[in-house]
């Protein structure tokens, strides 16, 4: 990996493909796959990753909502597109722009029924969702009546697949939840299936799914944070390979004495001389003011520099004192030798939270060997 000169999000396509491949091997080779590539793929680049994803073979894509589904259609991407949170304002786009939305409730579903018929379509794919537990989005059991009889004679449209999601795949200790969220899931789609009269395909597993219930994966797995090198588990992360760094460099360091404060509303006081660098990244490149104040570290030569006093905007300050380092040289936030988890775990957040903040004012840079 070349060097950096500003904060650069890298973006690894091989490491990629090494968890694709590692996800894969978890399951039977028959069953299919769907790249969850929503919130621009994990903060990373969403296009780069669905390119290389559909360059693999994945069966299907998914995104959040609509807008993020005409991006990939923009760029060509011709795989399946789930839509996983669809909403009426988005349903003209969504039959436009080839994407395919999950139904989830009652009104939902009448109403995509309505666009579908308005604009003259013929089994048009959907997706019914259904809720076995996680009370977000999803029918419920007591609903399979009303949505079997609303399809099973549509022209419009046509259901792909069934499925449901898990509310805590990655803690065994809920293993009974998730075991009975199965059961559900297993009980609801023979019961639908039977009143539709043809056999969809049935989903379930998110990554830690894919690891932890393997024998649920059904026809279909979906996966994302996997994919981007974080398993919610420490022996599933040493198998996977980080898929973006954060790198930034050193922009100025300052020697300062005891009772100097650092940064604004004066937050750190110098207990004696210290050593600082200033970062050209803040809050508003995704490192949240939760992270200040000795909450988070960046790498220096190697080394961990915490971050003292408030996060700013646009810069951090880091501690480095009895670090060899002078401006211009490399700090990495986080990556394959300094894990996001951990990074998120100083503040009491997760992997998932601190890689989709990066925001889109941090240079992306791709890199495949
Ligand atoms: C985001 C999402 C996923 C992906 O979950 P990971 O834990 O990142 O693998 C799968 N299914 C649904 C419904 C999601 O919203």
């Amino acid at each position: 990996m070349g060097k950096i000169g500003e904060t650069t999000l890298q973006i690894d396509l091989t490491a990629l493909e090494h968890n694709y491949r590692y996800l894969r091997s978890k399951i039977a080779p028959k069953t299919k796959f769907l790249a969850v590539v929503k919130a621009f793929a994990y903060g990373s680049d969403m296009i780069s990753v669905a390119q290389k994803m559909e360059q693999l073979g994945v069966d299907y894509l998914a995104v959040a909502y609509a807008k993020e589904g005409s991006l990939l259609r923009d760029a060509v991407i011709k795989t399946p597109i789930l839509v996983l949170h669809p909403l009426p304002a988005n349903f003209d786009e969504i039959i436009d722009r080839c994407l395919e939305p999950s139904l989830y409730s009652r009104k939902i579903l009448v109403e995509f029924l309505e666009v579908a018929k308005a604009k003259n379509q013929k089994a048009y794919p959907v997706h019914i969702k259904f809720n076995t537990g996680l009370n977000r989005l999803g029918f419920n059991e007591a609903d399979v009546d009303f949505v079997a009889d609303k399809l099973k004679d549509s022209q419009e449209v046509k259901v792909a697949s069934l499925f449901s999601h898990l509310a805590a795949s990655e803690d065994l200790e809920e293993k009974p939840f998730s075991l009975d969220q199965i059961n559900t899931f297993k009980k609801i789609s023979k019961n639908f299936i039977k009143k539709l009269g043809y056999v969809p395909i049935r989903h379930m597993l998110n990554t830690s799914g894919i690891l932890n219930y393997p024998e649920a994966q059904f026809e279909m797995v979906r996966s994302g944070i996997g994919l981007y090198g974080y398993g919610n588990d420490a022996e599933v992360d040493s198998q996977l390979k980080p898929v973006a760094s954060l790198k930034t460099i050193i922009s100025q360091i300052h020697h300062i004495e005891a009772n100097e404060t650092v940064g604004y509303n004066r937050a750190f006081t110098s207990k004696g001389s210290r050593k600082t660098a200033t970062l050209p990244l803040g809050h508003a490149d995704g490192i949240g003011r939760q992270y200040g104040n000795g909450k988070a570290s960046v790498l220096i030569h190697g080394k961990k520099a915490p971050i003292i006093g408030n996060v700013c905007m646009d810069m951090i300050m880091v501690d480095v004192t009895g670090i060899d380092c002078e401006e211009g040289n490399e700090a990495i936030v986080f990556g394959p030798n300094k894990s996001a988890e951990d990074f998120a775990a100083g503040a009491q957040t997760i992997s998932y939270e601190i890689l989709t903040a990066i925001s889109q004012r941090v240079k992306r840079e791709i890199i495949e060997d």
